[in-house]
Order: C-alpha cells, then sequence, then structure tokens
C-alpha cells in the first residue's frame, strides 16, 4: 500500500476512499523490469556513460538512480543497437521449416534482429511464419519472388536448385513458374502477374532489372537464359502499382544503367549496388540521382567472393570496382546499407568484407550495420538507434567497435523487445 493511501485511510472519511485510490494509481511511475549499470552507451556519434532502463518494452535515461525489478552491470561495456540484413533469402527460400531454428539462433549469435527477404516463396514462409517475428526471433520482411522478364533471372538458378538439390520438394517444372517467379514481357502479361504477386500478400515488392541496356539483345537469345530480367520500360507502371498499395518496391540492378532506370522509375530499394559481381563503376550522375532520389541501397558485395576461385581476375577487378564506388556513396551522403546475399550465413559476412575493403571508417559501418539498415527493413519504427522511447532492443560488445572493428563481433548480452536473449534453447 502506498503511504499517501494510507494517510487517507487514518485522517479521512471513508467515503474519500474511491477518491484516494485513484490518485494513487495516476501518480505511480511505470515500475523499470530492468536497470542497466556502468554502461557505455551508443549514442550515434561516440560512446557515453548513462543510466538506462527498459520500461514497458523501450529504452529510458535517467540522470538518478531509480529502483528496477532486475539491476544488470554492464562492468564498463559498450551497447550498440543490434545489426540487421537487408537482403537475404534464407528464410522462406526452399523447404528449410525444420532447419529455420538454426537460422534464427545463427541470426541472434550474430546480433542480427532485422532481416529482409529479397526473394522466397510464399508458401514456405507461411509454413514458418509463426517461428519469425516474435521477441525470441528474428524480425523479417518478405518480397516473396519477384517479377522478371521471360527466361529471366532467377528462372535458371531455381530450375537448378529444384533439380540438383530438390530444394522445392512440393513444386514441378510446370508449377515452379507463378510461384518461384513471376515472367511478363507485356502489360497485359504483367497486369496478370501482378494480381498473383499481390494474392501471396508480399511486404514489399521485388522486381529484376539486369542488363537493360542491352534488353532486345538479351531478350530472346538463349545464351541469356537466367541473364536478363523485366523490360525496362515497363518499370515505372510497376512502381506507381506498388505505390498505389503501399508497398516499396526493390530492385535487383547489375550495372550503372540498370540503376539509373530504376531510381528514374521511382524505385525504392536498389537490392544490389552494381559492382557486387562485375567490375562496374558507378557513374556521378546515377550517384547524384541516389542522392537526389533518396532511395535506399543495399551492398550485397561478398557475392564477388563466388568469382575468387573460379575467375580470379574478375574477383580482383569486382573488388577495386567497390572499393571505387563505395566512398564515393558515402562521401555524397547516402545512408547504404548492409546485406549479404549470402544464403549460407549472416549479414556478419558482408560486415567483415566491407571492414576488410579498408574504405569505409568504422563509425559508418556501425551506421550501416545498424540504423542505416533498419530503416530499409522497418522504415517509421523505432529501432535501430538507442534513443529514448525506442524499442528496448541492443547488444553489449566487449570492447569499442569505433576503435577495433572486430569488437562488433564480441557480443556478451543481447537484449531483444526489453528481454535477456538466451540462446541456449
Ligand atoms: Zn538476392
Amino acid at each position: 500500500m502506498c503511504r499517501c493511501l494510507r494517510r487517507w485511510l487514518v485522517y479521512m472519511p471513508a467515503v474519500l476512499l474511491a477518491v484516494a485510490l485513484a490518485s494513487c494509481t495516476i501518480t505511480r511511475q511505470p515500475a523499470a523490469d530492468y536497470r542497466f549499470d556502468n554502461g557505455l552507451w551508443f549514442n550515434g556519434e561516440h560512446f557515453e556513460a548513462r543510466n538506462a532502463y527498459v520500461v514497458e518494452g523501450q529504452l529510458q535515461y535517467s540522470e538518478e538512480l531509480l529502483p528496477a525489478t532486475e539491476i544488470v552491470d554492464l562492468g564498463g561495456q559498450y551497447v550498440v543497437p543490434p545489426y540487421c540484413e537487408a537482403h537475404n533469402h534464407n528464410f522462406g527460400g526452399g523447404a528449410e521449416a525444420d532447419s529455420v531454428r538454426k537460422t534464427v539462433n545463427a541470426y541472434l549469435k550474430d546480433g542480427i534482429f532485422y532481416a529482409m527477404m529479397m526473394g522466397s516463396f510464399a508458401y514456405y514462409r507461411e509454413r514458418i511464419a509463426d517461428q519469425l517475428n516474435s521477441p525470441t526471433s528474428v524480425d523479417v520482411v518478405f518480397a516473396n519472388n519477384g517479377l522478371t522478364g521471360s527466361g529471366g533471372h532467377p528462372r535458371r538458378l531455381r530450375e537448378w536448385l529444384m533439380e540438383q538439390y530438390d530444394r522445392y520438394p512440393e513444386y514441378t517444372e510446370e508449377t515452379l513458374p507463378d510461384a518461384g517467379y513471376f515472367e511478363a514481357d507485356t502489360l497485359e502479361e504483367m497486369r496478370e502477374k501482378w494480381s498473383l504477386i499481390l494474392a501471396g500478400q508480399p511486404d514489399f515488392i521485388k522486381v529484376m532489372v539486369l542488363y537493360s541496356e542491352e534488353y532486345d539483345l538479351r531478350k530472346d537469345d538463349p545464351a541469356y537464359y537466367g541473364s536478363r530480367g523485366l523490360d525496362p520500360d515497363l518499370l515505372p507502371t510497376l512502381v506507381e502499382w506498388a505505390h498505389a498499395e503501399g508497398l516499396r518496391i526493390a530492385v535487383h540492378v547489375e550495372t550503372d544503367f540498370d540503376m539509373r532506370v530504376s531510381l528514374e522509375a521511382g524505385a525504392d530499394i536498389i537490392a544490389h549496388i552494381p559492382s557486387n559481381s562485375n567490375p562496374e563503376i558507378l557513374s556521378d550522375e546515377t550517384i547524384a540521382l541516389a542522392k537526389h532520389a533518396g532511395a535506399d541501397l543495399v551492398t550485397t558485395f561478398t557475392v564477388a567472393n563466388r568469382y575468387r576461385i573460379r575467375s580470379p581476375e574478375r574477383y580482383a577487378t569486382t573488388i577495386d570496382a567497390q572499393r571505387t564506388n563505395l566512398p564515393r556513396l558515402i562521401e555524397a551522403g547516402i545512408p547504404v546499407a548492409i546485406g549479404s546475399d549470402n544464403t549460407q550465413g549472416t549479414s556478419r559476412s558482408e560486415a567483415e568484407h566491407l571492414a576488410r575493403l579498408g574504405v569505409v571508417d568504422n563509425l559508418t559501418l556501425l551506421h550501416m550495420w545498424t540504423d542505416y539498415c533498419a530503416q530499409v527493413v522497418f522504415p517509421g519504427r523505432n529501432i535501430g538507434r538507442l534513443d529514448q522511447g525506442y524499442e528496448a532492443s541492443f547488444l553489449v560488445l566487449e570492447g569499442n567497435p569505433l576503435v577495433d572493428f572486430d569488437n562488433a563481433y564480441r557480443i556478451s548480452l543481447r537484449v531483444k523487445d526489453g528481454r535477456l536473449l538466451n540462446l541456449a534453447h
């Protein structure tokens, strides 16, 4: 019983009891679930000592030491926002429903709480939905599978994964179209596929625009099977349809030209910055356009690793192009997000790759993996930063990642949605 209520009971007539109860309830502060002592909290620029609290799932700070149900001593460690993956396919990408908990744990172990699936099956997504988007799992958004031109990417890849690895046992050559990819060459075909895509209730739309400067050349040539995409002339209409449904649109691009036509069409997300697998140098015009359009850009530079052994020369020139492109985008003030497209791993591999490139400072790299990425995956949600009132999700690191980025991987504690995560289950 609170002290003011006891006073009311002793001195005031019983008829006022109801009033007293009401006033006690109103003045009571919500109790903090946790207080974190001796932590150094990332404020977007550097680390500062703060008294931090988790109150009703939100981060709160106070100058004073207030009581809490549980007190955690962080012992001078460093607190950063959770990490993030802006491009993968390893949730809902195939018949892996049995191993989804393993993938979730790999993400959580690496500190990655938010993920964007840039192409996966609505059917498999449905099967694993109850294992995602909860306080003890990863928060994931899905494009489902995307739109392409006839014989375009990812058709060849899907057929190969089905035949060689039996990734889609529920599908056949006949049923894979309109599930693993959606092909359209005309406005009428695109309209037909659009209603099928919407029926899968995607969180955003994915479309393939590959080597579009050679669209006419590649369109019917079997040599380019799987290495082409949608007619770039159809793109502005598709963007219009997506926006009318309140859906963002992410574009798989390969070349500087692809990126330019996508931005001109009003695309929201460039799902791969050119030079992820080709030695493609971005033009000044495209960078200026990206800045002006405010589109989200995702790295996926580890894609180049598949050429390391197969084609060392292509690998070397592609890495050189990455070293040229990335600092120019950052100097232009574009908040580039980390996405790996690494279906065998997590975006940690991309962060390590970008750190190794040696062209981005640690502060920028941390932003790319936290708030820049979180705003691509869940725009408008209060995540990716440690601001007052933001969702109480964060990582505790043993050392300062601004001094040595390897400290970003030394995670001693994970807090998601106001709860301490235990990865032992
Ligand atoms: Zn991808």
